[in-house]
């Protein structure tokens, strides 16, 4: 039996006439190349946005700002393999009608375009929601750990730093020295080594200087080096890697991200309120409603949620009783006096608050413990102390809604995780560029191509 007749290599009407015609109509990439045209370069803050009247031309950022979207949407997110694509893939070919920048260019656009990036991607959250994808009647917030572009090996504590810089002293010691002993009259290529020896150990202990400094500055106990930005968090083999924090919103509906954030943050705790209100400005809504998991339960960010009009679902970290062998009783033993202000135990005495504020709480004291028969389940001391944080109302409240709807932890896990898992996958679970703005730009390129599949898809199910 025969096979599928190929055509010839030499045959002259084997491609389409036109480029046009290699990339169908509704191939993603014409959604870039439509998205990205409409875009105010000028008002995003693009390099070169207006093409300038003297010099050698240079690249349209419009054009490398394609690109590279369409890299992200493609998992292809080295510059030197984007470079390599500008040559050989067609449909790369047709968004960049031929250009094929080096990759120090492509490089050099993520690295100087970081806010402009993340402003592109914001316009695309607008430009949905104008479009009725997504309505933001409930936002998950989640957050999510994101390898840094440097190894657990160059995690240093101060003890290292003075080590090693204490080698480098003793070391360029020796070279002084060995050129002192030397004839210097007529510098040899010996002489011209070690002066280079000696100016790479002064760059180096410039470096640690600079780590000490920021450990001091930032009350930090560890630095990433090469990669100060990056902290130790989440897990990994060998303890924890250097990584960023990701926080994003996600319409619980859709799934689409509608705010993202790269932080230098090792939990959530502090997250709630900054990722709301990021999210509430962008969209430019009265009132948000969000929910989130167990790790962002904050006094101070439900009490700063309400006071700004977004209405946080957030299950309430429990507060343990840590004294005794974990049997004595806690503090939902007592109820709380509002109008009184003091706790009641569960025998029906009062706790009346003692001192000022501590550490976001107040301290209440019971007066008499004595001939109590509950005393040995309730306290090993005289009395017993209970703690409320300043804003226990807010969290109280917030806990109420949760347990008012049990389907809400269910809508956030399911629209959430899925995302995060898309990008990791796409980014290959790390960043390829250093710093926080770097990074910043790559999530953003990274949320902007998710969203376009999303939006994508939403579009074809609406129809
Ligand atoms: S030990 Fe004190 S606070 Fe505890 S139940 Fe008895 S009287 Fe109340």
């Amino acid at each position: 039996m025969a096979y599928i007749a190929s055509d010839s290599r030499y045959q002259a009407t084997l491609f389409p006439a036109t480029v046009e015609e290699y990339v169908s109509t509704d191939a993603p990439v014409r959604i870039i190349d439509a998205f990205v045209d409409s875009l105010d370069f000028v008002a995003l803050g693009f390099e070169r946005a207006r093409s300038a009247n003297t010099g050698r031309p240079g690249y349209d950022p419009r054009d490398l700002l394609k690109l590279y979207v369409y890299g992200y949407l493609n998992e292809v997110r080295s510059s030197r393999r984007l470079e390599r694509e500008c040559h050989r893939n067609l449909e790369v070919l047709w968004l960049m009608r031929r250009l094929a920048p080096d990759h120090k260019t492509i490089a050099d656009f993520r690295r100087d375009n970081g806010l402009a990036i993340v402003g592109a991607c914001r316009a695309f959250v607008l430009f949905c929601r104008d479009q009725g994808l997504f309505s933001a009647r409930l936002i998950a917030i989640d957050g999510s750990k994101f390898r840094a572009a440097a190894s657990t090996l160059r995690i240093m504590d101060r003890k290292r730093i003075i080590a090693e810089a204490e080698q480098l002293d003793a070391q360029a010691a020796k070279y002084l020295a060995d050129l002192d002993n030397a004839d210097l009259g007529e510098p040899g290529d010996e002489g011209n080594a070690t002066m280079k020896a000696l100016a790479e150990l002064e760059k180096r202990r410039a470096e640690l200087g600079r780590m000490h400094a920021h450990l001091e500055q930032d009350g930090r106990n560890l630095v990433v080096d090469g990669e100060p930005d990056a902290r130790p968090m989440g897990f990994g083999r060998g303890g924890k890697p250097p990584s960023y924090n990701v926080q994003t919103a996600v319409d619980a509906d859709t799934g689409f991200i509608i705010h993202h954030v790269v932080t230098d943050e090792v939990n959530d705790q502090r997250m709630l309120y900054p990722v709301a209100k990021a999210t509430r400005d962008l969209l430019e809504c009265s009132e948000l409603m969000v929910i989130a998991d167990t790790g962002y339960s904050s006094g101070n960010d439900a009490a700063a949620c309400e006071a700004d009009g977004i209405i946080a679902c957030v299950p309430v970290r429990p507060v343990f009783n840590g004294r005794g062998d974990g049997t004595l009783y806690e503090r939902t033993e007592f109820l709380y006096d509002a109008e009184k202000d003091q706790y009641i135990c569960p025998i029906g005495r009062p706790l009346a608050r003692k001192g000022g504020i501590s550490r976001n709480s107040y301290n209440y004291k019971s007066r008499d413990c004595s001939g109590c028969d509950l005393k040995s389940r309730c306290t090993q001391s005289e009395v017993r102390w209970v703690t409320r944080h300043k804003h226990e109302d807010a969290l109280e409240r917030m806990r109420s809604r949760i347990e008012a709807d049990p389907t809400l932890m269910r809508q956030r896990r399911c629209s959430v995780e899925h995302p995060f898992g898309t990008i990791k996958r796409m980014m290959g679970g790390r960043f390829l560029t250093r710093g926080i703005r770097g990074t910043q730009a790559e999530m953003a390129l990274s949320v902007l191509a998710y969203n376009m599949i999303r939006g994508m898809s939403l579009r074809m199910s609406t129809g």
